[in-house]
């Protein structure tokens, strides 16, 4: 066997058994010998560049970083669905589409509603050639290399497939796959995951296909587009896709009557929970592909299809305790402790009472049973009392009045839901939730310290403050629990490195309420450093471009209250970043004060990002949309066609990133 033929039959393989695992859920060898297959075939790929091949699975691993999505015009339109939500919607979309149609007999697919990110993916000659998101339906982001790593989109398809065609469907999480992932997160240190949904749309945006290929995603198919296909119904063209290779549920099912379909919808209701993934409804569509032609499409959907949506879940259960939680600025939300119960597939023990205020609307007290909802997010909420079960003698509940933890009064100021403890500077939760923030990744990011450690370190009266950080020593930590000389001596090495963090980081880490991250960038650019910061009064901040009244005020107010101005001179002292460097500041201008940009394509000399960063550093805008307020566009390769329409049509000068870096040379 010559190195070629040997490649092709590595690949060849490999594919199968690619196919057999993560679509048919059949593997037929063991990860360890599929494994060392692999190697073998990253092997002679290494040394044999002449053999490259695009659809090699040795192209799963990922490592291809893809620094802007170039916008891709849709050759056939995603259209999104109409919704209905109960049978009587249904039974009004029949009606329509029979006075439409005439009467002859409909058949229907039912299929399941997948809840990820829509995606559409192009083959040619059996390979794939692109993957594309919805975007809005005409154009989207090309995620090919991030694609390529799901190991149930085929690379190479089998059978008798047509030439050229394009293939929809879904990329999802498993909820087992979202569990661990969030499982290795939490263990991290870092914050777990909201929902399935959000984390594989913002998954198919990561830059590093490495870490795409990490997490496990599903690519499920539910239709195919293009011309001569040769297919006459929905339900043959699921089966078709089938026997292409590509994963397409088997729950999909051919109703002959609207009676039969909500007898699906019905069933696959209160059976949800047993599928792997979440889903948020059915899909119905008329099965006949001729007929579908004569429906056609309104402005954005099919005439022939409709979604039909599950109603949130709800679960009944008592309510045991109403607790209280003293966030870092003091905000204090109120917690409802409940007797567990099975919600969505899961146990829910706790549920968000938002503030006082809700609290009063549902009248909600102990002991009574509630309803709880669980939406897209993870933690449920109670959505109203079941009050033909609420007991003669309950009484309404009364708000708390002192902070829990530190027992000063609580103070709640007009216009605001929450309520507050004052006690910043001694109320023990607000003291540890503040330094938590500031060793925080994305403030400080202090290795080596977690937030138990602040705990133990505030504890034993070590730290009272983030700036006493600086002045632990290894001698001093390593008597705490859990603490050895070399996890000390991280400790002590990781708070000094965090001398080299830059200033907008810095400002972001003191916790000033309201000064999020992209603000604290905002104010950093705007000042400087933060003693023209703290000299600005409250009107020059509103001056800042989005800088508003309420984060205004409250920069004021952390700058006048002495205790913060003692630590800030503290932490000057111990050589903490408190202005931009030499070098943020030169690659600072004016030049295009008052300018509006929209970025669009990929470029040559700098990535979309950096020359985002570039229009903010030199004073103007990056706005995502173009309109009559946009100066200019900056257009790189394959800018969309219909922004440049748009462009055009609103009269925006287009430029090119060549004048574009001249504006800033000038
Ligand atoms: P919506 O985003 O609410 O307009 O719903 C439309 C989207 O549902 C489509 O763009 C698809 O991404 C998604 N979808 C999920 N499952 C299916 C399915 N079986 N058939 C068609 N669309 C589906
Ligand atoms: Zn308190």
């Amino acid at each position: 066997m010559s190195i070629e033929q040997k490649i092709e039959s590595l690949r060849k393989e490999l594919n199968e058994h690619n196919y057999k695992y993560y679509v048919l859920d059949q593997p037929s060898i063991s990860d360890y010998e599929f494994d060392m297959k692999l190697k073998e075939l990253q092997q002679l790929e290494t040394e044999h560049p002449e053999f490259y091949d695009p659809a090699s699975p040795t192209i799963r691993v990922g490592g291809m970083v893809t620094k802007n999505f170039e916008t891709v015009a849709h050759e056939h339109r995603m259209y999104s669905l109409d919704n209905s939500y109960s049978k009587e919607d249904l039974e009004d979309w029949e009606k329509r589409i029979q006075r439409i149609l005439g009467d002859v007999e409909v058949e229907f697919t039912c299929e399941l509603k997948y809840d990820g990110a829509s995606i559409s993916l192009t083959y040619e000659e059996g390979k794939l050639i692109r993957a594309v998101t919805r975007g809005d339906g005409f154009q989207g982001d090309d995620v090919t290399t991030n694609i390529k790593t799901i190991r149930s989109v085929p690379l190479q398809l089998k059978g008798d497939y047509p030439p050229k065609f394009d293939i929809r469907g879904e990329i999802i999480l498993t909820l087992e796959g979202f569990a661990k992932m969030n499982q290795e997160r939490i263990e991290a240190g870092e914050d777990p995951y909201m929902n399935p949904r959000n984390t594989a749309s913002g998954s198919l945006k990561l830059q590093d296909s490495a870490l795409v290929a990490q997490r496990p995603l599903e690519c499920l198919l539910y239709s195919v587009a293009g011309s001569n296909l040769g297919i006459s119904s929905q339900f043959e063209m699921l089966e078709k896709a089938r026997s292409w290779g590509f994963k397409v549920p088997t729950v999909a099912k051919l109703c002959k009557s609207t009676k039969e379909v909500m007898q699906f919808a019905d069933y696959w209701d209160s059976h949800r929970h047993s599928m792997p993934f979440e889903t948020d409804g059915v899909v119905v569509k008329v099965n006949s592909i001729q007929q579908q032609e004569e429906l056609g499409y309104t402005a954005k959907s099919p005439r022939w299809a409709m979604a039909y949506k599950f109603q949130a879940e709800q679960a009944s259960t008592v309510l045991n305790e109403i607790t209280y939680q003293v966030g870092r600025t003091g905000a204090i939300t109120p917690v409802a402790n409940l007797q567990p119960v099975l919600l969505a597939g899961t146990t829910v023990k706790r549920a968000s009472l938002h503030n006082a205020d809700q609290i009063a609307k549902l009248d909600v007290r102990v002991g009574d049973t509630v309803f709880v909802e669980k939406g897209g997010e993870i933690i449920p909420k109670i959505i109203a009392v079941d009050f033909s079960k609420r007991s003669a003698d309950s009484k309404p509940t009364e708000y708390i009045t002192h902070c829990p933890e530190c027992a000063t009064e609580l103070i709640r100021k007009e216009g605001e839901a929450q309520h507050f403890c004052p006690n910043d500077t001694g109320c023990p939760t607000q003291i540890t939730g503040r330094i938590q923030h500031f060793i925080s990744r994305k403030a400080m990011d202090i290795e080596g310290m977690g937030s138990e450690t602040v705990e133990l370190l505030f504890k034993q009266g070590l730290i009272a403050n983030y700036a006493d950080l600086y002045t632990l020593t290894k001698e001093q930590v390593v008597p705490l629990e859990r603490m050895a000389d070399k996890s000390a001596e991280n400790l002590v090495n990781g708070v000094a490195a965090s001398k080299a963090i830059p200033f907008e980081r810095v400002l972001f880490a003191l916790g000033i309420r309201y000064v999020g991250e992209t603000v604290a960038k905002k104010l950093a650019k705007a000042y400087k450093n933060i003693d023209a910061l703290m000299a600005a009064s409250q009107e020059e901040l509103v001056a800042v471009d989005e800088i508003g009244e309420r984060i205004a005020e409250s920069v004021v107010n952390f700058f006048s209250e002495p205790a913060n101005l003692v630590i800030i001179d503290r932490l000057k002292s111990y050589g903490l970043q408190f202005s931009l460097s030499e070098e943020q500041l030169e690659n600072q201008t004016d030049k295009l004060k008052g300018q509006i940009f929209v970025v669009s394509g990929v470029f040559e000399t700098v990535s979309r990002d950096e020359l985002k960063k570039m229009i903010e550093d030199n004073g103007g805008k990056v706005a995502s949309s173009i309109s009559s307020k946009t100066s200019f566009v900056v257009a790189g390769d394959n800018m969309g066609p219909s922004k440049k329409t748009k462009a055009e049509s609103l009269g925006v000068p287009i430029i090119s990133e060549q004048e574009f870096l001249q504006k800033l040379q000038a």
